[in-house]
């Protein structure tokens, strides 16, 4: 698809007429679905188009796909790849109003929400039943943003990233038709694994109208811990040996001493501006002891200093607040700046040298950077910062991120642990999984929409 749709007054009509009337062209709608929270360049759809029920996406997608009407679902916009710019202009399908919480079952340990819930006001809701829900993004996204791109946070070491804890979906495919993919059980072996081949489809193949997740028993104990380190190196080399060691971190993230200079003056905080790991540990009182003390020991090793753990639970909050704010943090840095935000993962064996080599390229660059990541998941990211007003600078630095991640796939990494491919890593894909593979999912794409008329430009391209 290489030309730009815009809507007819008669379909956008017959849109309104399928949605009661709620469909947009204003400019600032339309404005605000033009973009995700990356640096790549808006495109306004034609229509925005605010859906309320699985019956109404159906009729939608089943108009556009007759009508050869590109469609771009739309969560939070919180996505770094560019996944929800309309690149192909249509309608931008916006789930937000479909933010109902329809069942907790907590004897089952799961939960069954619409797409347009966010991960904050579930786990408010959650937290009445003793229970919570793990994967938390660094921004407020949605369930169904977060299905669509296979999203994972601070906790995914310990608890999994949505890949794990999405038990079964309904989506409607391209013709409107409605599916349900998995069952609310522990374990499922029936046929073909359609659940996961959604999870990170980026709204390619398939839009989410309903999730059912796992949840889990909010732990007995908590406790929180910081440590610094003289090198970016150490660091992560001691994050590395507490996994090995099998100590049942459930959260361990890695800042740089930028990260943590920014997180002081946005957070009110006073913290060293040194190379540090944050943890967390869950479960008894005495394991979380048990489990903070081995840390301390091994973090020695690797001249981790001025080791602090905290299990009083203001503390413990406003440290993780302040980890989730650090892509805030850094803008509030660079007034008037974007930031482009790199995501790799590499086995954690390579991870140092992974981080090692990151660091080097862009030391000898002059953008503003740092480093940051969930390191006992061998993933890490690097906050670049980009002014728009200067033409060509976003594209430039878009080089250097792709000189370090085709180096990553080169030591068996890949080119994103949970951002995903969006418009900005097509090419990573390839390079990373080979044109045969990126060919099967042509293949998949052809057969679910063969209009291409879902999210198209995104993961790879169609040829015409
Ligand atoms: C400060 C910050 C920190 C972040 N930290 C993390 C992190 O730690 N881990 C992480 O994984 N990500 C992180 N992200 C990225 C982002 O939050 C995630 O990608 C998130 O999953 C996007 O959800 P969303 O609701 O904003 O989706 P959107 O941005 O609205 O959409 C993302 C993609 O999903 C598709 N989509 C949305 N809803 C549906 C649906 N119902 N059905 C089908 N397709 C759909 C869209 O078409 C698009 O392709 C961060 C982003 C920011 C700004």
């Amino acid at each position: 698809m290489k030309t730009r749709i815009d809507l007819t007054a008669e379909q956008i009509a017959h849109l309104a007429g399928l949605v009661e009337g709620r469909i947009s062209t204003h400019q600032s709608v339309l404005e605000q679905h033009s973009h995700d929270e990356s640096a790549f360049v808006p495109v306004l759809p034609s229509a925005v188009v605010m859906v309320q029920s699985t019956e109404e996406v159906s009729a939608v997608l089943a108009y556009c796909n007759s009508e050869k009407i590109p469609v771009v679902a739309f969560g939070a916009g919180t996505s770094l790849e560019g996944h929800v710019v309309p690149l192909h202009g249509g309608v931008s399908v916006d789930l937000s109003n479909m933010e109902k919480i329809i069942e907790v079952r907590p004897d089952d340990l799961c939960v069954r929400v619409e797409p347009g819930v966010h991960r904050m006001a579930l786990n408010a809701k959650l937290a009445n039943e003793g229970l919570f829900f793990s994967v938390d993004p660094g921004a407020d996204a949605t369930i169904g943003g977060m299905c669509a791109t296979g999203a994972a946070g601070t906790t995914t070491v310990r608890y999994g990233s949505m890949r794990e804890n999405v038990m079964a979906l309904t989506a409607v495919l391209a013709d409107g038709t409605v599916i349900n993919t998995g069952r609310a059980t522990r374990k499922l072996s029936a046929g073909y694994d359609l659940t996961r081949l959604l999870i990170g489809s980026e709204g390619t193949l398939a839009v989410i109208t309903e999730v059912t997740l796992r949840v889990f028993g909010i732990p007995e104990k908590m406790a929180a811990a910081v440590v610094r380190f003289p090198h970016l190196t150490d660091g992560v080399a001691a994050a590395t040996a507490i996994v090995k060691m099998g100590i049942a971190v459930a959260r361990c993230e890695f800042l740089d001493a930028k990260c943590i200079k920014y997180l002081n003056s946005y957070d009110s905080l006073t913290l060293v501006e040194a190379p540090t790991l944050f943890f967390e540990f869950h479960g008894s009182p005495r394991g979380v002891e048990e489990d903070a003390m081995s840390v301390q020991e091994i973090v020695r090793e690797f001249d981790g200093t001025d080791f602090e753990w905290t299990s009083e639970e203001n503390q413990r909050r406003k440290l993780w607040s302040a980890r989730h704010n650090s892509h805030w943090a850094t803008l509030a840095a660079h007034p008037g700046k974007k930031s482009v935000s790199t995501d790799m993962a590499v086995p954690l064996s390579r991870l140092a040298e992974a981080v090692a080599l990151a660091e080097r390229t862009l030391s000898q660059h002059s953008f503003p950077h740092s480093i940051l990541g969930h390191v006992a998941d061998g993933n890490f990211h690097c906050q670049i910062i980009t002014d728009p007003a200067i033409k060509g600078q976003t594209e430039e630095i878009r080089k250097v991120v792709s000189e370090i991640t085709f180096k990553i796939i080169a030591m068996g990494g890949t080119c994103t642990g949970e951002h995903g491919i969006g418009a900005g890593k097509i090419d990573s894909l390839v390079s990373e999984t080979g044109a045969e593979a990126v060919d099967v999912m042509r293949s998949i794409k052809k057969a679910l929409d063969p209009n291409g008329i879902l999210n198209p430009g995104k993961i790879f391209t169609l040829a015409d």
